[in-house]
């Protein structure tokens, strides 16, 4: 069975779930509805990972529709990125950087995503390479892409080379971001695949490719999700991980330290834990003050090594990568921009009293 026919088979109805997964009518029907609002997708290896028997199970959490009716509090584009999008598909938010959505499916639809206004709708559509090559041509200042979505590697192996092929030349890109959650959600992609890997393994001896992917919990470094980090790392990938914060799921320092610990033992590079977004549907069911959150992490890497604690508790905020560096007073909390829209911000450090429920900071940078 190839990868395609491998993804047809994910789980997209209640009734496809109700196969595996045990429910009660009440559940069902909550299911049903939410995933009219934003699709559902499940790969049957992810599916796997449940537990069964546990209502609260993490993965669980991060993969069926709200169990508990969660509220549409929340917003669709909590980072700002139709302001940023200067062509179908193409985001230019910060000098250096392009983000480029080059598909809108994934192998499995996260409940928490920060782009659930696309992911698995038809609606705001992709990118071309010749459009992205273009863009660039007028932009020498940028200096690296991340082909993102959707999922990168949820595209043909050939529609997926013919980005690469074309990036690959282009001397103004010091490297090329691939974002994809498939070593976590659907290993198979990778595994099972191996012009994936000659064409990866081909574009890397002529411009550094990194893997940005997306671990949220120990239980999802499975025997088969090791094997295509490895296979990745092969091929001269760098692969680097960025945590999402999430309540119920890896909100205490000893399921966050553990997962920590395993990214750094695979030799993947810890790079973000990210503030869960105030997205619709999720923010409630998902989002863990920032107090709490400053709190958790600082647990979570005294567990670790120097090489362990690399990752930027961070906010994706419109107004740009804001690090939370920690409580300088009991309920003040210090921030730093790591990154920022205005680039006469990089760098500036302020600091915020905040209740012990608030988990995102107000959209005005003055209030700042
Ligand atoms: S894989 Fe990434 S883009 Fe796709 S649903 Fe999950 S978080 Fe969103």
């Amino acid at each position: 069975m190839t990868w395609m026919d491998e993804w047809k088979e994910n789980i997209t109805t209640v009734d496809d779930l109700r196969r595996v997964l045990p429910m009660t009518e009440e559940e069902y029907e909550r299911i049903r509805e939410e995933a009219e609002r934003f699709p559902m997708a499940i790969s049957r290896y992810y599916a796997s990972l449940i537990d069964p028997n546990d209502p609260d199970d993490p993965i669980r959490r991060m993969a069926v529709p709200s169990r508990t009716g969660a509220s549409l509090e929340g917003q669709l584009d909590t980072s700002g990125e139709h302001s940023n999008t200067v062509r179908t598909g193409i985001q230019h938010k910060y000098r250096q950087t392009t983000l480029v959505l080059v598909a809108t499916q994934c192998a499995m639809y996260c409940r928490y995503c920060f782009r659930r206004r696309l992911v698995g709708m038809a609606g705001e559509t992709v990118a071309t390479p010749e459009d992205l090559v273009d863009y660039l041509g007028d932009h020498p200042e940028i200096t690296n892409c991340l082909l993102s979505g959707g999922d990168a590697l949820i595209q043909s192996t050939d529609s997926l080379a013919r980005w690469l092929n074309a990036l690959s030349e282009l001397p103004q890109l010091d490297f090329i971001r691939i974002g994809s959650r498939t070593p976590v959600t659907f290993p198979a992609r990778i595994n099972s695949d191996p012009e994936l890997l000659e064409l990866l393994k081909r574009i890397c001896a002529k411009k550094q490719l990194y893997l940005i992917t997306h671990y949220n919990h120990p239980r999802e470094f499975t025997e088969e999700a090791v094997k295509a980090v490895r296979a990745l790392q092969s091929c001269g990938l760098v692969i680097k991980n960025q945590t999402v914060l999430l309540k119920g799921v890896n909100d205490s320092p000893e399921v966050l330290g553990t997962l920590l610990r395993k990214v750094t033992s695979y030799g993947i590079v810890q790079h973000y834990i990210f503030q869960c977004r105030p997205v619709v549907g999720a923010t409630n069911y998902f989002q863990v003050p920032l107090l709490e959150g400053s709190r958790i992490v600082n647990a979570a890497n005294a567990m670790q090594s120097g090489l362990g604690k690399c990752a930027d508790y961070t906010m994706s905020h419109p107004t740009g990568k804001i690090r939370i560096l920690g409580e300088k007073t009991p309920g003040e909390l210090v921030f730093q921009y790591k990154q920022a829209k205005d680039p006469a911000r990089i760098g500036d450090i302020f600091v915020r009293k905040l209740t012990e429920e608030e988990a995102w900071l107000p959209e005005d940078p003055e209030a700042f």
